[in-house]
């Protein structure tokens, strides 16, 4: 068991970054990853904002900086961390594969899709029901499907199936937006039909989605159920973060679960940080990639 300076938990944006700017500061630095790379990024159609790039895939922007960041440290993926074991000069990381004793740690763990809670949504999982665009879209070409949300993720994903040749309906539950305008103005472009203050109640189907139940509020208030016939629902209403591994070890959390960081990343404990999406706030690959540098030089500076 020999000993590492740093172990960055999670390969996403952050915890590549993170990676890479360990390894250069001189640390002997380690990513684990429990799935392949890349986090949640891997899933957005397409990225607009990153600088550098015009327009670029999420999975092609993720696998770019792994292709980098591969040049200095090492990722192991498909390797799960269980557990973050904190004493006075060490911490002790055990993951389904190894064990391995460290002088810090960079937790950076991501979000996971949020549920919507409604009746059918476990039982047609895979069978209509996706959290992924990217992922499931194609199986759903010309067919009408509906995303639920109104953020960034909602609007992208309702664009990317409308481009496949899906007939999409999104489906919010406000009568108002949360998405870029730049976002908005292209989805009234692309003539994606939008169900204003509506909720799904229900998921229906046999072996496969075939409608929605909506709820849906009219101009005065009033109520009124419908079904929608589709054959696929996006769900895309937000993320929930990935920080359980971090609450049992003693990292503080905010009301939401999301780990508090100051501004140089470092949590609670002592040589213990956070990068990305898991520490809430601004959730942009750029951002991500910042945290996981700034994190990786406040390990760097704290042990030297
Ligand atoms: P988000 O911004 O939190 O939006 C979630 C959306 O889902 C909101 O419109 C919300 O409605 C709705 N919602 C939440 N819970 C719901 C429920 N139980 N039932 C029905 N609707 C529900 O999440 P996101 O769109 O996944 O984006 C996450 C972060 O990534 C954001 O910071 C976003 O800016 C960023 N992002 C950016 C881009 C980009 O291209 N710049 C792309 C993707 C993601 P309300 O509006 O009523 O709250």
């Amino acid at each position: 068991m020999a000993g590492e300076d740093l172990i960055v938990v999670g390969a996403g944006p952050a915890g590549m970054t993170a990676g890479m700017y360990g390894v250069r500061s001189g640390l002997k630095t380690l990513v684990l990853e429990k799935g392949i790379s890349g986090g949640l990024s891997n899933e957005a159609p397409e990225i607009e904002n990153y600088p550098g790039f015009n327009r670029v895939g999420g999975m092609e922007l993720a696998s770019k900086i792994k292709e980098h960041v591969s040049r200095y440290v090492e990722i192991r993926e498909l390797e799960k961390v269980e557990k973050i074991e904190v004493s006075s000069n060490e911490l002790v990381v055990t993951s389904d594969k190894n064990s391995y004793h460290t002088r810090a740690v960079v937790m950076s763990t991501g979000t996971r899709h949020r549920r919507l809670g409604a009746k059918g949504e476990a039982e047609f999982a895979g069978r209509g029901v996706s959290y992924c665009a990217t992922c499931d879209g194609f199986f759903f070409k010309n067919k009408p499907v509906a995303v639920v949300g109104g953020g960034d993720s909602a609007v992208r994903e309702a664009l990317y199936l409308q481009n496949l040749g899906c007939r999409v309906t999104l489906i919010h539950r406000r009568d108002k937006l949360r998405a870029e305008r730049y976002l908005q103005q292209k989805l009234v472009d692309a003539g994606v039909t939008i169900r204003w203050n509506s909720v799904v109640k229900e998921i229906k189907g046999d072996k496969v989605v075939k409608s929605v139940i909506l709820d849906s509020k009219g101009s005065k208030g009033e109520g009124a159920e419908s079904e929608l016939p589709i054959a696929g629902l996006f769900i895309s209403i937000g993320e929930e973060p990935n920080s359980e591994l971090a609450a049992k070890m003693g990292v503080a959390l905010d009301a939401n679960g999301y780990i508090i960081t100051d501004k140089s990343q470092r949590t609670n404990l002592k040589h213990v940080y956070a990068a990305g999406d898991v520490t809430g706030g601004v959730r942009q690959v750029v951002v991500a990639c910042a945290e996981g540098a700034v994190a990786a030089l406040s390990a760097y500076n704290d042990l030297l």
